[in-house]
């Protein structure tokens, strides 16, 4: 008898309506990947709650979703992972339960890459800023939004992780050790919530991707031969929809 395959968000089928009705939250969703997944989650039915710093280009994918599918379908939500407080996560918290009373789906998008250089000579506040932003921002946000998570009938968290996180590469400091302890977060919090929720947890390493990050770490390779943001999303909505009810604690890939 054969094995069922393995579950492959690359390969998994997608409905055109896949989303429709959920609410999900995507950090850093004004430019890059995020804004390109937060574009096609809007596309796939869902109301997609845009989170980052930049107003101006948060409000430009807004009115790009709210222009296509209507007001309701995007809010915009103005804030910064390195500098937010406590009251600032309560502020959030309350804000969405007050409009929306339950979350189906939240996305740990948001990153940045700090230096690429040796260990031995690794600025400490820069190495503190980024396990801010990579790391403590998505326990801190998934903690404060679990109970709006365990509302919803088929929640889904997704970590982004990198190629850096999964196999330990020489000069990549902060940022590879941020994504290698948000996989050990993806494995505990999937742990721990499996049988006593319907939440499932799970990480997705993008794949080298022509965005602003990229090209911070590459500036001389020539960008027109990766993959763009748009190209990759299908694995993104594949994780945060119903084709990967019950699959948790996987590590998966865009590409
Ligand atoms: P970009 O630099 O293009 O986008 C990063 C996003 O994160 C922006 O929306 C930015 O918002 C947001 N962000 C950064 N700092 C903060 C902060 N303090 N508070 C709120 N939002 C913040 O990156 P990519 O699109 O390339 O990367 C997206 C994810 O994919 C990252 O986690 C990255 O590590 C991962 N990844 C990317 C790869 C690639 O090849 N591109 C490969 C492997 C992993 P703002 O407008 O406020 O700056």
């Amino acid at each position: 008898m054969n094995e069922p395959a393995a579950f492959d968000p690359r390969s998994a089928a997608i409905r055109a309506d896949e989303l429709q009705g959920r609410i999900i939250l995507v950090t850093g969703a004004s430019q890059g990947i995020g804004r390109a997944v937060a574009l096609s989650c809007a596309e796939h039915g869902a109301t997609v709650l845009l989170l980052g710093r930049n107003g101006r280009k948060l409000g430009e994918v807004h009115a790009k979703i709210t222009g296509q599918h209507g007001a309701e379908r995007a809010a915009i939500v103005e804030f910064d992972l390195e500098n937010a407080l406590a009251g600032d996560y309560d502020a959030l918290f309350a804000a969405i339960e007050q409009r929306y009373q339950r979350l189906d789906g939240l996305l740990h998008n948001a990153g940045m890459l700090g230096q690429l250089t040796p260990i031995e000579h690794y600025d400490v506040p820069t190495w503190c800023r980024v396990l801010q932003v990579n790391l403590t921002a998505a326990f801190v946000l998934t903690q404060i939004l679990l109970p709006l998570l365990k509302r919803s009938d088929d929640a889904s968290i997704v970590f982004t992780s990198s190629s850096v996180g999964r196999v330990g590469r020489a000069y990549w400091g902060a940022y590879a050790v941020s994504k290698f302890a948000l996989e050990g977060l993806n494995e505990v919090l999937s742990e721990e919530l499996s049988g006593i929720t319907r939440i499932r947890v799970n990480s997705l390493d993008p794949g080298p991707t022509r965005t602003p990050m990229r090209r911070q770490a590459y500036p001389a390779e020539d960008a027109g031969l990766l993959a763009t943001p748009e190209s990759i999303t299908r694995p993104y909505i594949a994780l945060l929809g119903p084709a990967s009810r019950g699959i948790s604690g996987g590590r998966f890939n865009s590409q």
